[in-house]
């Protein structure tokens, strides 16, 4: 159990012949069959409906729909945040609905970053301190966990800022930090839930600067967005009605007009 986890660098597979799944097509993040349903009989809610979905790796796939279509509690599942009611979920090939407690912790913690709408800082510690702290939770040093953060501010653009408390910084520059948080420990995939759900305008495209970098880098990025401009960014555009995917669109880079009216999301 334990063993598989246990690889250096926090990855739980590295090799590409791992990540070639029995299809034969490579995934970095497979969905069969996936479902997440609340409450009972009247009250049965399908948060998410029968959802496949493969994630290639290095892909931008931006996920949109209207409010309480699924969109969250789909990201929570990929994530290991929540489990499923029925379904398989891979991640680089390996099998991670079933995992016990532990091992799934540990997942969230070395091979998956997250960033959610509201940031989520420690707002007692730094921007560095809380850029580090994942890192030392998965065992670095403390050298090594500091010596990652600053570079990683470095990266987002706030070198400057990393003695700052997030209280001092606007609320770009706390999800920037946030971004640099999910990329402590080299996470296979980052999801982001409404990462500009709180942002204006100036500080969203700072944001989406970012993630188009990470894309470039060649980051797995899944992005839950209404901001038809970072949907713009990504390879893919999914829309979600009532707990499932309806609609697919594979952009070329540079697609942009008509995003909003292809996700229905013109309001
Ligand atoms: P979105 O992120 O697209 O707005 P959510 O994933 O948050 O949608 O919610 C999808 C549906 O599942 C909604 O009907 C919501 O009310 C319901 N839901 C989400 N979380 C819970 C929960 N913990 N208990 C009961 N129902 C939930
Ligand atoms: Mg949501």
């Amino acid at each position: 159990m334990r063993a598989e986890l246990d690889q250096p660098e926090g990855h739980i597979v590295s090799e590409t012949e791992t990540i070639m799944s029995d299809t034969g097509r490579s995934s970095m993040l497979r969905a069969r069959g996936l479902r997440k349903e609340y409450g009972k009989e009247a009250g049965l809610v399908r948060a998410v409906d029968a959802v496949d979905l493969d994630v290639a790796p290095g892909e931008t796939v931006a996920v949109m729909g209207p409010s309480g279509c699924g969109k969250s509690t789909l990201l929570h599942l990929l994530g290991g945040l929540d489990r499923p009611s029925a379904g398989e979920l891979h991640l680089a090939g390996q099998r991670i609905d079933q995992m016990g407690e532990k091992a799934l912790a540990r997942l969230r913690r070395d091979a998956i970053g997250f960033v959610f709408q509201a940031f989520h800082l420690m707002d007692e510690l730094t921007a560095v301190e809380n850029v580090e702290l994942p890192a030392l939770l998965a065992g670095n040093s403390t050298r090594a966990a500091r010596r990652r953060a600053a570079g990683l501010l470095e990266r987002v653009g706030l070198a400057d800022r990393a003695r700052f408390l997030p209280s001092a910084l606007s609320g770009g520059q706390r999800q920037r930090v946030a971004i640099a948080r999910a990329l402590a420990n080299e996470p296979l995939v980052v999801l982001a839930d409404e990462p500009t759900g709180n942002l204006d305008s100036e500080a969203t495209l700072e944001v989406l600067r970012l993630f188009e970098s990470l894309h470039e880098a060649g980051q797995t990025l899944v992005i839950v967005t209404h901001d038809s401009r970072i949907a713009a960014t990504a390879d893919r555009l999914i829309s979600m009605r009532d707990g499932a995917l309806v609609d697919e669109t594979r952009l070329a880079g540079g697609t942009t007009g008509h995003l909003s009216s292809l996700a229905g999301l013109d309001a």
